[in-house]
């Protein structure tokens, strides 16, 4: 039923989400409120934008109020559709501080998606242990100035390549990425552990450099039917972008410029890339970026792919709101 329905809807959802007002908006009329949501109609939010009131209308709009269940419950069949061997694509895009890590790492206190995914994955997994065996697994790579590294290896400096798998199948991978089996919430703790430390040793300002690199957490789901010998294998990916904020042109320079080139252009190639498959372009240009072509087989085909939106509803947010905004709505308006 579930999938009827993404028959019918196409297989890439907008979401978009509202992040609450924080301290660090200030007290100002800075931090006064600019987005505003319809009471009847969860898909729409309008921006009070230089005086004027402009409205998008998304698949789904989350407002600050909503919790992590809240967002989970719409993204929980994505999720388990893996199971059945489908690739699934859940990317946080939005401006540094609009809410993209708590919407997939969340706090201990208040998980995100990743955790809960890999909780409703493995529970899954055990009610259909009477005829399936399952083995669930992860891999943590990251993606800063194009160069791909994996967060959970022994040399995480080391530079990763994409590689086109030899058996013709047309099936990326890649060579020396690390994945570990997961079989409990333990076992996923620690590999996150792992990778945030792996992470931070890295860089002498995590927050900084987290900001400007794409993290990715992919889990994959391999199934084997006991009766039939039937095999599936499904993946997820769970993507925690680069914030989407313009660098000023003029203040940038060195490598905080090469950094802000790099995260424009992987940007807006996975907006070219997902408009292209909306619109069902035959051309879809997966090539011109790293996190594109890494992707591309979870992107294509009957992939499934939702792109949640995060933006700040602070006054002094709305040019870049305004941007994220229109990001959503190129990538949906097919
Ligand atoms: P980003 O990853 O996009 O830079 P963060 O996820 O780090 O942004 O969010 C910035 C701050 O706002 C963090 O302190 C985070 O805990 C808080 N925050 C973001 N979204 C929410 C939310 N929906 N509810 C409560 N706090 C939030
Ligand atoms: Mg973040």
């Amino acid at each position: 039923c579930h999938n009827e329905l993404v028959r019918l809807k196409g297989n890439i959802r907008v979401f978009g989400r509202v992040r609450p007002i924080t301290k660090e908006d200030g007290e100002g009329p800075e931090a006064a409120n600019a987005l505003t949501f319809d009471a009847d109609d969860d898909a729409v939010l309008h921006l009070l934008h230089k005086g004027k009131q402009v409205s998008f209308e998304l698949d789904k709009v989350f407002p600050p109020q909503a919790s992590q269940e809240e967002v989970f419950q719409e993204v929980q069949a994505l999720v388990t559709s893996c199971i059945d061997g489908y690739n699934v694509c859940i990317f946080a895009y939005g401006q540094t501080g609009a809410g993209k890590t708590y919407t997939m790492e969340g706090t201990a206190a208040n998980p995100g998606i990743n955790q809960r995914a890999l909780q409703l994955l493995f529970s899954e997994v055990r009610s259909k242990a009477a005829d399936w065996d399952y083995a669930i697994s992860v891999s943590a790579a990251e993606i800063y100035n194009e160069a791909l590294r994996d967060l959970l290896g022994k040399e995480p400096q080391e530079k990763l390549e994409i590689k086109l798998c030899p058996d013709g199948s047309g099936q990326l991978y890649v060579p020396g990425l690390t994945e570990f089996r997961v079989q409990s919430v333990e076992d996923i703790n620690k590999v996150f552990e792992f990778g945030h430390v792996n992470r931070a040793t890295e860089c002498t300002n995590l927050n900084e450099h987290s900001s400007r690199s794409h993290a990715l957490l992919i889990v994959t789901v391999r199934g084997l039917d006991r009766s039939t010998g039937l095999r599936t294998t499904g993946k997820l990916n769970l993507v925690d972008l680069a914030g989407s904020e313009r660098v000023g042109r003029s203040g940038a320079e060195g490598s905080r410029l090469r950094e802000a080139q790099h995260i424009n252009k992987s940007l807006s190639a996975l907006g070219d890339v997902i408009y292209a498959l909306r619109s069902r372009q035959g051309h879809v240009p997966f090539r011109n970026s790293k996190l594109t072509y890494l992707l591309q087989d979870s992107l294509s085909g009957d992939s499934k792919t939702l792109m949640m939106v995060q933006v700040s509803p602070a006054e002094k947010n709305t040019s870049e709101t305004l941007c994220s905004l229109k990001f959503a709505e190129r990538v949906r308006s097919v």
